[in-house]
């Protein structure tokens, strides 16, 4: 079991209320009368609907902002101190890892309609992009199958390295220079995978950290009898040291952070096949986390994804359960009407909530709206201890023994499992392998 968090400094996590403050491109204005006039109504809004903690979304593939952090801070800053006036913790959200590139008017395109929810602000090329005076491109992930930078094409996208040096210095850097600017009570640092397979990363340093710490060298992506080769001892722990690697981020982070910064990461999925391959393990992450979070898809709706909402929320819940952490779980409701059915689900998994709009649609019912009846959640259900659970074990070295075939052959089962258990009113605590 982890230790349990008592810093007082963050005991506002377990009564925690979040909404979602989405930043847009027109907050680039600041300073600016008219959005300090916006910013303004918006927290009274969110106080009055009964929140009392925000988030700051949209400046999210953070290094994209560079040239224009001091605009960036600025902007922050001020809504950071107009939530504090109106009783908002403030928790500062952004991915460091990924960055949009566009290799054509096409992808611009492409981010245009695929991710125009965050402030997809970009640079042109890699060539003016330089932090403490060191290009940024060297961080980048090299896949092993051509020994090329990734790009993911789903978010149009390149991502940097957690095991180049200089991008573990900036990361801290810029969490130095962002807490002396902005007040913020937490730090949520997203997107610690590696994309967009298990070819990632070859670069350098993951070779040179292989080899020091399995004394295996990285053979070539050509090699069948390595990768993809479930049965060669020497790919699983290939598979087990990506894991470890991006857990090292939350590390570092935890140990630079001021201790009352409350710290946790963002994460979707904690059971799926696709972990594999993007060396993604919130299980471990949460070792350094504050709390630990769970963000529900967005797509994902009570009604139409039970079986996944259900198996996530459990979990998720069982590795806060290990940690004996906070959970925090995220939702997108479509309407102020679903509000109260999220709320008695995030309750039912002891979760505190975190109400968001629709991000991808413009015409979605905002915050504002989703909180006009207030934000009626069931303390007095989310703070029963759990008596009814039906212990379940999530083997991860099978998932991950299994590869493409895992969600069919297993992930899919369990999920029904879980979604058995919940619809009978017990809760699912899942046992995970690697955490033994
Ligand atoms: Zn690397």
């Amino acid at each position: 079991m982890g230790k349990s968090n008592t810093d007082p400094r963050k005991a506002w996590l377990a009564e925690a209320k979040f909404v979602s403050w989405w930043l847009t491109f027109d907050d680039f204005a600041w300073p600016h009368p008219e959005l300090t006039r916006k910013w303004k109504e918006r927290a009274a809004a969110f106080q009055q609907g009964g929140a009392n903690a925000v988030v700051m979304f949209g400046f999210h593939f953070r290094f994209d902002y560079t040239g224009y952090f001091d605009r960036v801070f600025g902007v922050l800053r001020e809504i950071s101190l107009i939530c504090r006036d109106h009783g908002l913790r403030v928790v500062e959200h952004h991915s460091p890892t990924l960055v949009h590139r566009a290799r054509g008017e096409a992808d611009r395109r492409d981010i245009r309609e695929r991710n125009f929810h965050h402030v997809p602000f970009y640079p042109d090329s890699w060539e003016n992009q330089f932090f403490n005076g060191q290009p940024m491109a060297d961080w980048r992930q090299i896949s092993a199958r051509d020994n090329q930078p990734v790009f993911f094409e789903r978010y149009t996208c390149e991502c940097f390295c957690p095991n180049h040096p200089g991008f573990q210095q900036a990361c801290l850097d810029y969490a130095g220079r962002h807490l002396e600017a902005v007040p913020v009570d937490a730090w949520m640092s997203d997107d610690l995978h590696y994309l967009p397979d298990v070819y990632s990363c070859a670069c350098r340093h993951c070779r040179d950290r292989f080899r020091d710490e399995e004394g295996l060298d990285l053979p070539p992506g050509t090699d069948r009898n390595f990768w993809e080769n479930t049965e060669n001892p020497d790919y699983l722990r290939w598979i087990a040291a990506r894991y470890r690697w991006n857990t090292d981020h939350y590390r570092r982070l935890r140990a630079f952070l001021p201790e009352e910064i409350a710290l946790w990461g963002c994460a979707s999925d904690v059971l799926a096949g696709r972990l594999t391959g993007m060396g993604f393990a919130p299980q471990h992450y949460a070792a350094h986390w504050d709390a630990v979070f769970h963000e529900i898809y967005h797509l994902h709706q009570p009604g139409t994804h039970d079986a996944d909402i259900a198996s996530d929320l459990a979990g998720f819940a069982s590795v806060a359960r290990h940690y004996d952490k906070p959970l925090i779980a995220l939702f997108y409701a479509k309407s102020t009407g679903d509000v109260p059915r999220w709320l008695e689900t995030t309750a039912f998994h002891r979760a505190r909530p975190w109400l968001s709009s629709q991000p991808r649609d413009p015409e979605a019912v905002r915050e504002e709206a989703l909180l006009a009846n207030g934000y009626a959640y069931d303390e007095e259900a989310a703070n029963r201890p759990v008596e009814n659970s039906v212990e379940l074990t999530f083997s991860v070295e099978d998932r991950d023994r299994l590869g493409a075939a895992a969600d069919d052959a297993y992930v899919t089962p369990f999920r029904q499992r879980c979604h058995e258990l919940v619809k009978q009113g017990k809760i699912p605590h899942i046992r995970f392998t690697d955490l033994e």
